[in-house]
């Protein structure tokens, strides 16, 4: 199926928000049995993505590279840490588009995990620029801009983790793929559901999408990154805005309350950092047949298992290496 769910609700959407499949969904959902938790699914985005690395960041491209190519650009600039799964995936997918991507990166705690992503983004044909610390990026922006200008033109600006507005959408996309497993009865309607906020695109997306599907569920994001303002208001704030996206195209003009909220109770000594508790939550999903990684999935992960929350709790796992 090559159409989004978006346009086979709304059709008039189609002329003004293209869209470009990179995927295969929907993704899989199932019951994960074994764990300190009953009544545990799992929606699982891991194969999601059609290039050389999955999850959750492929959705949010398959709105945002039509947009770049409507634009008429032909690079694109983001920004991640070193160990970015953003900047990988946006680096792939771009490429099969013609379009070059030029990553500002900024350290985190390096160990094996952030390593093997740093030879993957080396192999991945993206420009990279180690501008080190948060400050020191914003400091170089003018520079990377026309050092990668063609032309007159300058590269498009996708913000981390691409959690502009339109790349929101693709959780909107996830959202009511969720409404539609649970109407056919594949799984029940979640209480929870439970994922890591990095950027906060994939709750923002997710809760706007449950809304319009008409599901009752509260997403509860995990927070695991101490980088960027990502309170329960910011994310909020970042649902309205992909809300209003539709509603200037003249969808979703009725959208119920949005149920979405926050904890930084798993963030630890900040974004990167291990902690106890993921690491246990880590072997138990491995138990379970999930594989996780310390930055995001396992965090989150923990909180499915060991917050105070009624069943049933969804956990959406993010986490989409290959190989
Ligand atoms: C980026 C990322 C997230 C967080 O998604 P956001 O939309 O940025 O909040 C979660 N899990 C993994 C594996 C990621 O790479």
């Amino acid at each position: 199926m090559n159409t989004a769910l978006l346009h086979t609700r709304c059709p008039e959407l189609e002329r003004t928000l293209p869209f470009l499949r990179l995927g295969d969904g929907p993704t899989p959902v199932r019951e994960l049995t074994g764990t300190t938790r009953n009544d545990l699914w799992c929606k699982d985005e891991s194969g999601y993505g059609w290039g050389g690395w999955g999850g959750n960041k492929v959705r949010k491209l398959e709105w945002l590279l039509p947009e770049v190519r409507r634009r008429g650009a032909r690079t694109v600039l983001t920004v991640g840490a070193t160990g970015t799964n953003w900047g990988l995936a946006a680096a792939l997918y771009a490429r099969e588009l013609g379009i070059d991507t030029v990553l500002a990166l900024i350290d985190q705690p390096e160990d094996e995990h952030v390593r093997e992503q740093l030879r993957r983004l080396r192999a991945s044909g993206a420009t990279i620029h180690f501008t080190r610390t948060k400050l020191l990026t914003i400091a170089a922006a003018p520079w990377l801009f026309l050092r990668h200008a063609h032309g007159l033109r300058l590269p498009y600006y996708l913000p981390a983790g691409g959690s502009a507005p339109i790349g929101v959408l693709g959780y909107v996309e996830a959202g009511l793929e969720l409404g539609e497993q649970v109407a056919a009865g594949e799984l029940p309607e979640p209480r929870h559901i439970v994922t890591a906020v990095g950027s906060g695109g994939t709750v923002a997306g997710l809760a706007l999408g449950c809304a319009l599907a008409g599901l009752r569920s509260q997403v509860l994001g995990v927070v695991v990154n101490d980088t960027l303002p990502l309170a329960a208001s910011d994310l909020n704030r970042l649902a309205d805005q992909a809300a209003t996206v539709l509603r200037e195209r003249g969808a979703a003009r009725d959208i119920p309350p949005l149920r979405l909220a926050s904890t930084r109770a798993y963030l630890g000594n900040g974004y990167g950092h291990p902690t106890p508790e993921a690491a246990a939550a880590g072997d138990v999903a491995a138990a379970a047949g999930l594989r996780l990684e310390p930055v995001y999935t396992a965090k989150a992960f923990a909180a499915a298992l060991t917050a105070d929350l009624d069943g049933p709790v969804l956990f959406l796992n993010t986490y989409g290496p290959r190989q």
